[in-house]
């Protein structure tokens, strides 16, 4: 039996997914009006390359780019660029906060790296949170800014006591755009198009501290083999060319263009950080209060504003819950894999409309109270 709920209760975009996430509503309208202009010519032209540039100006923008930072794009999506930087950003070892699959999985990498030392991990259970900490002989600290597995967000600040030498990594993939940073703290900022950036996915994108640029150059010009598609330094070549090394998806590119011109003209990152807050805060009080589910991470100062994690109470059947909303055009509230018991899991990236996290928490109160 499917419940109908009122269509006054209902968000006016139901896609709530992790990533890929949602693409705002006329985007893709836009996409197709840009017909013969762009989509289906060389990506070594004007009209691809003043897309890079727009993608590359718009970061530029709304990270406020410390000097001599730079930007760097590659084909491959952030699980690529954690394999690049085991190639091309790590020299000898690096040390690995782990608070979830994300940061595991670079972590993994790095240990299954023949040419590097082992890993440092220091890690923590999911729903907590794992920093990182000055330790001498590592020359990479690695941690995500928001772990999109768990719902917990990381502060962003290079650990007391680490030496200029040693570079800060982070993975921002679902941050990047929807949570506040100072990149000053940063050598990379890594992240992919299709989560704050309401894109699609296929990319990644990396701001590069000079010291990070000159890391990658000293690797380059050793003897460690690096395949040609995790070379960092020519990435950054093309990049500066406004072109990428192999062939961009140009759509992709298009639908982050757009989405970067949205944010500049709502505020830019403090803007985008103040719209995410206002659903987090939402969503949060509202599980609080409810008798049937909870926020997953227990302290609410790791609390995510872009990606919540709930528990539902062991009474409440999930995949029913989730099978009705879907009906209802509510759709991809599902948990990572393997964490939590009873867990929904919620985007509240900057593409979504804190006034539609309210209303799913109205159809969620109304479908529970029907089942
Ligand atoms: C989604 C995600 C990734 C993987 O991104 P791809 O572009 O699919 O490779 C990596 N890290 C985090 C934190 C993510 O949320």
């Amino acid at each position: 039996m499917t419940l109908r709920i009122p269509a006054d209760l209902l968000p006016r975009d139901g896609r709530f997914g992790s990533g890929p996430s949602k693409v705002p509503a006329g985007r893709l309208d836009d996409l197709a009006a840009s017909g013969a202009s762009l989509m289906g010519t060389s990506h070594r032209q004007s009209p691809v390359k003043h897309l890079v540039r727009r993608v590359v100006t718009g970061l530029g923008d709304l990270f406020s780019l410390p000097d001599g930072y730079e930007v760097a794009i590659g084909n491959g999506g952030s699980a690529a660029f954690w394999d690049l930087a085991t190639f091309a950003l790590v020299e000898r070892r690096s040390q690995h906060a782990v608070f979830g699959e994300f940061a595991g999985k670079f972590a993994a990498a790095a240990r299954k790296a023949p040419w590097l030392g082992d890993p440092t991990v220091l890690s923590a259970e999911p729903g907590g949170l794992a920093l990182p900490v000055a330790e001498a002989d590592v020359d990479v600290y690695a941690w995500t800014h928001n772990e999109t597995s768990t719902g917990v967000a990381a502060p962003v600040v290079r650990p007391q006591g680490a030496t200029a030498d040693q570079l800060v990594l982070i993975d921002a993939t679902s941050a990047a755009g929807g949570l506040a940073v100072d990149l000053a703290h940063t050598d990379v900022y890594y992240f992919a198009p299709q989560k704050s950036f309401a894109s699609d996915g296929g990319l990644w994108l990396a701001t590069l501290s000079p010291a990070a640029v000159e890391r990658a150059e000293r690797i380059a010009a050793s003897d460690r083999y690096v395949p040609a598609f995790f070379d960092l330094m020519g990435a950054l070549r093309s990049t500066r060319l406004d072109q990428t090394y192999n062939t961009p998806s140009v759509a992709t590119l298009f639908l982050m263009a757009e989405q970067l011109d949205w944010m500049l003209a709502e505020g830019g990152l403090d803007a985008m950080a103040a719209r995410t807050s206002a659903s987090a805060e939402h969503l949060y009080a509202w599980a609080e209060k409810s008798s049937y589910v909870a926020p997953f991470v227990p302290d609410p100062a790791h609390r995510s504003a872009v990606v919540a994690t709930l528990e539902l109470d062991a009474s409440v059947d999930k995949t029913r819950v989730m099978e009705e909303l879907r009906a209802n055009g509510i759709v991809d509230l599902d948990a990572y894999r393997g964490i939590g018991t009873n867990q929904l899991r919620i985007a509240m990236y900057p593409a979504v409309d804190p006034a539609d996290i309210e209303a799913l928490t109205r159809c969620i109160d109304w479908v529970v109270e029907r089942l």
